[in-house]
């Protein structure tokens, strides 16, 4: 079993991105695994400098060390071609040279609404279409005529959360055709995800339920690409004054590491394990991947 933790470097970890990180490393020490730490630095102009030490640094006073050097995305652009570059032999991924306003204008003419969280759904406008190459394009993925599908036939990923049960998403009629690559040449967070998971053997996806709405995404691109699909547990997320999720944007401070039993104790907490008080933080996260085992027998995971 491999777990992995992926903080974007856009901050310091907070209390909600803490939960995340220790039930990923709680799952993989239960079952005897490996835990991966790969820092998603792929929207350079949106990440930090420094900031993914910082976190190294968080973790490690937690004693969340991950038993592989980590990894940057940043440096693995070489990867995300190979994938895409796949993807384009297959017929599966295409050039797209809609603008935000083509799209919006197109879409006002179809008359549609925005969905989920207030995206568009894409209406296929450069699907099939000659799009010259040369000019700034974005790279989408086919969700109409995919992969091992009739004609017209819609994609419905079918796929099973470990905390949640059974969900469904027909990914065609929601969320239409995605970007891979963006017209301004970075990664999406979607394909890099999913080649980085496969690539580092990832066999359990430990995250937040706000990420919950991308795995149908990504399922469908591991499916496209030949790869394997994780196992995956979506947590229930740390909220805000406000009600949303703790984010810097809500006044999330980073967690205060020179206190790290305090720390993982809170973490814990949200996560509904009664962890015993400890004098060290090793001893702490030895009861606490008992405790975190105990919850797997009676199936919490
Ligand atoms: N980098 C993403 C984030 O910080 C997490 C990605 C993932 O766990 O799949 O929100």
């Amino acid at each position: 079993m491999r777990g992995r933790f992926a903080p974007s470097p856009t901050g310091p970890l907070h209390a909600g991105s803490m939960v995340a990180a220790l039930a990923s490393w709680l799952d993989v020490r239960a079952a005897g695994g490996q835990w991966l730490v790969r820092i998603e630095d792929v929207d350079g102009p949106r990440c930090k400098p420094g900031v993914d030490r910082l976190i190294l640094a968080q973790l490690a006073a937690c004693g969340l060390i991950p038993d592989e050097p980590p990894v940057w995305q940043s440096q693995r652009s070489d990867l995300y071609q190979a994938a895409l570059d796949q993807l384009r032999l297959q017929g599966l991924a295409y050039p797209c040279g809609c603008t935000r306003k083509t799209l919006w204008l197109a879409l006002q003419a179809a008359g549609r609404e925005p969905s989920r969280h207030g995206e568009w759904v894409y209406p296929g406008t450069c699907r099939g279409r000659a799009v010259a190459e040369d000019g700034p394009v974005a790279w989408r993925l086919r969700t109409v005529d995919g992969a091992g599908q009739a004609a017209g036939e819609a994609v419905c990923i079918d796929w099973h959360d470990r905390r949640w049960g059974p969900r469904q998403q027909n990914l065609s009629r929601d969320v239409g055709d995605f970007v891979l690559k963006r017209s301004d040449g970075l990664w999406a967070y979607q394909l890099a995800v999913v080649v980085d998971d496969a690539a580092q053997g990832i066999t359990d996806v430990v995250r937040g339920q706000d990420l919950v709405d991308n795995t149908p995404r990504q399922i469908w691109l591991q499916r496209c690409l030949g790869l394997p699909t994780p196992r995956y547990a979506h947590l229930p997320l740390v909220l805000g004054p406000d009600g949303d999720k703790l984010s810097k944007q809500n006044g999330a401070q980073a967690v205060d590491v020179s206190a790290p039993l305090v720390v993982l104790q809170a973490a814990a907490r949200h996560l509904g394990l009664v962890v015993p008080p400890a004098a060290t933080v090793g001893a702490w996260l030895a009861q606490a991947v008992s405790v975190w085992r105990d919850g797997m027998m009676r199936d919490l995971f």
